[in-house]
């Protein structure tokens, strides 16, 4: 009892005495990492920090940079310089400006909109700065290139969009050799578009092309531009039991979830946007006030209705490629399901996390099986 009760006071007096030798603030943010995210219309710069920081931002147009001054930040070398590959910069440059300051400059190739925002820790991720740099002419670009699709395609033509799940900060489930879900899904993505636009009644597209983030809400936006007809959102499964396997397809609930793990499945799905970094412009996502609640709630009931009758047939044609995890389909609140006007379905082809899953899942030949199967089903559903 006695030496319990002087671990106890050693311990407390230790504690005190590092609180008395270190002042307010203990500790000036170091950046411990630097990453970036090249998407066709932006490019994302991240700055791991041990702690939150302070900052002050300007854009200067001739060379075109964009300036960051950091507060309550210490480099661990007066001067760092990064040349990057990316369509719109050249180098990442930090300098230090005095105590506790640093001068981040990103050299770009032309002028582009800057969004600055800072993410809290979250799960394995410290704090971080991000920045977006976004070419807004190529943004509108391709927003019109999206929306002319429906207009030009032949009559009859069905417009399917494939969403690889996660992408950039969001790596999504890891396996136990470190293969990450954002890699594994935009490979079967590709091969899926590839296959389904050899039809000549198919026209396919991918929400995402690279290893970048897109807020699940957007995700939605873009399949609406392309007014799509059959949305899928690709994933690989994870869990702690490193024997679970299985596939499994799961539709959208407006009305709690069919079951719990359904319900963990969404919500850790859901944490895409955290993990990923969503910065919503607002505009982007107001609500239109034509739209009529009636008529969205009818929209809704019918494209799920859909997405059931797709969920049961993929079911059908893929437990020949893979066993299925659960006999049916399963619902959840799943964010990137929610477009009310088009059938949504998302896929969890295997666990990542099994050996063996993993295993397959990182070779070609399982990949095109996967996606020849989906090819199979989206043709069935069009042509019941
Ligand atoms: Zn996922």
């Amino acid at each position: 009892m006695g030496t319990k009760l002087l671990k106890i006071i050693s311990l407390s007096f230790l504690g005190i005495s590092i609180f008395l030798l270190q002042p307010f603030p203990v500790l000036a943010a170091t950046i411990t990492d630097v990453r970036l995210w090249s998407a066709p219309d932006h490019t994302r710069i991240v700055l791991d920090l041990t702690e939150p920081i302070q900052y002050e931002s300007s854009s200067q147009e001739s060379p075109p940079q964009f300036h960051l001054e950091l507060k309550g930040v210490s480099l661990q070398t007066p001067k760092r310089e990064m040349e990057v590959k990316d369509p719109f910069l050249t180098k990442i440059s930090l300098t230090e400006l005095g105590k506790d300051k640093v001068k981040l400059i990103l050299h770009q190739k032309k002028p582009l909109n800057a969004t600055v925002f800072t993410l809290k820790p979250y799960q394995d991720k410290p704090n971080r700065l991000v920045i977006d740099l976004v070419d807004v002419v190529q943004e509108k670009k391709e927003q019109e290139e999206r929306q002319k699709q429906k207009e030009i395609k032949p009559k009859g033509t069905k417009i399917v969009v494939i969403d690889p799940g996660h992408g950039g900060e969001d790596p999504g489930a890891i396996g136990p050799k470190k293969t990450m879900e954002k890699d594994i899904v935009l490979k079967v993505g590709e091969k899926v578009v590839h296959l389904l636009n050899q039809n000549k009644e198919i026209q396919a597209f991918l929400t995402r092309k690279g290893d970048y983030f897109i807020p699940l809400e957007e995700r939605i936006k873009i399949a609406r531009e392309y007014g799509t007809n059959l949305f899928i959102s690709l994933h690989t499964d994870g869990s702690f039991n490193p024997q679970a396997r299985g596939s499994s397809v799961y539709c959208l609930s407006l009305s709690g979830a069919t079951d719990e793990a359904a319900k963990i499945l969404a919500d850790k799905e859901n944490t895409s946007n955290i993990l990923g970094g969503a910065f919503l412009r607002p505009a982007a996502f107001a609500k239109d006030p034509n739209l009529n609640q009636i008529l969205l709630d009818l929209m809704q009931n019918n494209s799920m209705k859909e997405s059931f009758r797709f969920a049961e047939t993929l079911l059908e044609d893929i437990k020949a490629v893979n066993p299925l995890k659960y006999p049916s389909y399963r619902q959840a609140n799943f964010i990137v399901l929610k477009a009310p006007d088009i059938p949504s379905v998302l896929v969890e082809m295997a666990f990542i996390t099994n050996r063996e899953d993993e295993r397959l899942l990182n070779r070609d030949d399982f990949q095109e099986k996967i996606a020849k199967t989906l090819t199979t089903s989206i043709k069935k559903y069009f042509r019941p």
